[in-house]
C-alpha cells in the first residue's frame, strides 16, 4: 500500500479546506495520518479531464509514441497508443473498484454527460443523496487512480512520460545520507569524493562482466 506522504497532497489540497487545512494530510478515525478527501477529489477531476480530452480528440491521425518500459533491468522499448491506453484504463478501473449502484451514477453522470436533475429522475435519488454520492465516488477513484500498482493513473506525466519517480524508501534514505555526508565535507572544506568510498544506493547489474584483455602471442617463427 503507498505511503502517502505532505509532498504528495501540498499542491493538491484545497487551500481554505476544513479538514486540513491546506496540508493536504489529517487524522484518520484509527488515528492514522491519511490524505484528505480534497487531494482524492482533485486526483479524480484531474483525471477525468484527461480523460475527457483523450476522448473528444480528433482521432484521424493516430499517435503512436515509442517509450521504454519499466520492467527494470528486463525494460525494452514499446510501441504504445497512451490516448486510447488512458481512456481504456480510466473507464476499467472505475468500473471494476465501484459497487453497482456507485458505477449506475458514475456511468449516467460522468460518462454520459446527465445533470444531477436528470440522475435523481433516472436513478430515483434525491439531491442530497446523489451529491453525497458523487463525492464518494470521487475520493475512492482518486484513492485508487493513485494508488493502483504497478502502473498508477496518477500522476499523469509519469503515466503518459513513462518516467516513474522511485518510490523505494531504503533508496531514498541512501541517497539523503550521502547528500548529508557530502554537505558535512564541504562544511570542513574536504572532498567527500575523496574522504569516504562512494555510497552504494543500487546494486548495479553490468551488462556482461568484464573481459580480460589478452596479450596477442607473437607470431610463431617458422620452421627454418
Ligand atoms: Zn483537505
Amino acid at each position: 500500500m503507498k505511503r502517502w506522504t505532505r509532498s504528495d497532497t501540498l499542491a493538491l489540497a484545497l487551500v481554505d479546506c476544513t479538514s486540513c487545512r491546506g496540508s493536504g494530510m489529517r487524522v484518520g478515525r484509527r488515528g492514522g495520518i491519511q490524505p484528505c478527501n480534497c487531494v482524492l477529489r482533485a486526483i479524480f477531476r484531474i483525471c477525468y479531464n484527461r480523460f475527457r480530452n483523450c476522448t473528444q480528440k480528433e482521432k484521424h491521425i493516430p499517435r503512436a509514441t515509442l517509450d521504454l518500459g519499466t520492467g527494470g533491468k528486463n525494460s525494452r522499448y514499446i510501441w504504445s497508443r497512451k490516448d486510447e491506453e488512458f481512456i481504456a484504463d480510466f473507464y476499467l478501473v472505475s468500473k471494476r473498484t465501484l459497487n453497482d449502484a456507485d458505477w449506475q451514477i458514475f456511468r449516467f453522470h460522468f460518462l454520459l454527460g446527465a445533470d444531477w436533475k436528470l440522475c435523481c429522475r433516472r436513478l430515483d435519488l434525491d439531491r442530497g443523496n446523489f451529491f453525497h454520492s458523487v463525492y464518494r465516488i470521487e475520493q475512492t477513484l482518486g484513492r485508487t487512480f493513485r494508488e493502483l500498482k504497478p502502473y498508477a493513473l496518477f500522476p499523469l506525466d509519469e503515466y503518459f512520460g513513462c518516467t516513474p519517480r522511485n518510490e523505494d524508501p531504503d533508496e531514498w534514505r541512501a541517497i539523503a545520507k550521502a547528500g548529508d555526508e557530502e554537505r558535512r565535507f564541504a562544511s570542513e572544506g574536504l572532498n567527500a569524493e575523496v574522504e569516504s568510498p562512494p555510497l552504494k544506493t543500487r546494486k548495479v547489474i553490468p551488462i556482461r562482466p568484464p573481459l580480460r584483455r589478452m596479450e596477442q602471442a607473437p607470431p610463431e617463427e617458422e620452421a627454418a
